[in-house]
């Protein structure tokens, strides 16, 4: 599988698999062990969706070594802050049953996250995280916080898909050599993105499905990505994307289905604020 370097060196591999709303337990160890028997080598998780230990579970009865599998974890608003954070990511080592983490990210730019920066980079000089990143940060909160403190973020993990292709974003994150990770690639099924006219044609060249066609597209754009399925035949389509190659044309036929916009996620709107900051569990 394809990796990608970090700005500090570190080498990440492209896809990956996530397990955002997957709170059945047997069902997230399942699909983490299917997409990992399918040659996944990435799994994204976070505190915020009660699965680390699944996850874990899952690396575990894989058999495959730890470190040939890429660990990425989130800490959530409620543990914003210096103290909090640190508390948070000892958890999630436990839950995932390991003693470093691979990519540590804030989940979201509210609360004292620079405080969680500050944990971050500290548990980053110690070892114990390879690398450190955010999540869904703007242009302007991304290049304050890279000002106000000394480990670059190596990724932004951002709502990307065809309906949103965040170019004005990318174009900042590339001046800082921050790699994008697109979550939602298939905008979570939103808009008939599955049915989607342009991404059928370009597919039916290749003998591909539409959600490979995404994949492909964000591949060759140079993006991580990391779908997420509990179904098994959808697992291995998803994983089944390194045998065609899209040309310059489609390419650009897909970056023509551009809003603009967001579609899921407007982390500016107050509505996000006062829903997300409501977000509390027992991790
Ligand atoms: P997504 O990957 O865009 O879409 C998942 C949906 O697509 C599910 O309903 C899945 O259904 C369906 N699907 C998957 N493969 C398919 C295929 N080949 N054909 C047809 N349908 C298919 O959405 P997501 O889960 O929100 O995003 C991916 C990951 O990004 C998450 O799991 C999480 O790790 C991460 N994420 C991060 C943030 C953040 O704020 N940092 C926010 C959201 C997500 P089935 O499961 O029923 O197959």
């Amino acid at each position: 599988m394809r990796k990608l370097r970090l700005n500090n060196g570190t080498e990440m591999p492209q896809m990956g698999f996530g397990v955002f709303q997957i709170t059945d337990q047997k069902q997230c160890e399942e699909s983490v062990l299917t997409a990992l028997k399918t040659g996944c080598r990435m799994i994204d998780t976070a505190a915020c969706y009660g699965n680390e230990k699944a996850v874990g579970n899952a690396v575990l009865k894989s058999g495959i070594a730890r470190e040939d599998v890429f660990l990425v974890s989130k800490v959530w608003i409620q543990d914003a802050g210096y103290d909090r954070t640190i508390r948070s990511f000892e958890k999630t080592l436990e839950n995932l049953q390991t003693d470093y983490l691979d990519l540590y990210l804030i989940h979201m730019p509210y609360g004292d996250y620079h405080g969680s920066w500050r944990a971050m980079e500290e548990l980053y000089r110690d070892g114990r995280i390879k690398a450190i990143g955010v999540c869904n940060f703007e242009a302007d909160r991304l290049v304050d916080l890279i000002l106000s403190h000394e480990v670059m973020p190596a990724v932004n993990q951002i709502e990307m898909h065809p309906f949103c292709q965040q170019r004005k974003l990318r174009k900042v994150m590339e001046m800082y050599d921050i790699r994008t990770m697109a979550w939602a690639p298939f905008a979570e099924g939103r808009n008939g993105i599955f049915q989607n006219d342009t991404l059928a044609a370009v597919g039916s060249v290749y003998y591909k499905t539409s959600a490979q066609v995404i994949l492909r597209w964000l591949i060759q754009e140079g993006i991580a990505v990391i779908p997420k399925s509990v179904h098994q035949e959808r697992i291995e389509e998803n994983f089944m994307v390194d045998d065609f190659h899209l040309a310059d044309a489609e390419m650009e036929k897909i970056r023509d289905m551009d809003t603009r916009d967001t579609m899921i996620l407007a982390i500016r709107s107050l509505d996000e604020v006062y829903r997300l900051h409501e977000i509390r569990f027992e991790q």
